[in-house]
């Protein structure tokens, strides 16, 4: 029996589909849906539709490596970047220290202090 309907879309097209690629010193925006804190999102084919982040699936698709449980850290600091000479594999450690190295975070007694001097 025929199957009807449109043809399914891969998730590496439904991902590249949404990448906007530039040159390799510039960030690759994402043109797609986003999680709440700016990272790309991509929804996988029926009948699972999960939910992919779109830099976690460049590490795979351009990098050639599967990240399973380590981070998929940006150098840029652009969460929707796709770019994957601006991405590096972590741990989760990895992803605080790289945070606090730049700036993005305090350490807790910093935090504490500053919330005692108001
Ligand atoms: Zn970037």
């Amino acid at each position: 029996m025929a199957r009807c309907g449109p043809k399914p879309v891969s998730l590496r097209t439904r991902f590249t589909n949404k990448l906007i690629v530039r040159r390799l010193d510039e960030c690759w925006a994402w043109d797609g849906a986003k999680s709440d804190h700016g990272y790309g999102q991509v929804r996988g084919p029926a009948p699972e539709y999960i939910l992919h982040y779109a830099h976690r699936l460049a590490a795979r698709y351009f990098l050639g490596v599967n990240p399973g449980k380590l981070d998929v850290l940006h150098h840029c600091d652009n969460p929707e970047c796709c770019n994957p000479t601006h991405l590096f594999l972590g741990t989760a450690r990895d992803n605080i220290l790289d945070a606090y190295a730049k700036g993005r975070m305090v350490a807790p007694a910093v935090a504490r202090a500053r919330k005692e001097a108001v």
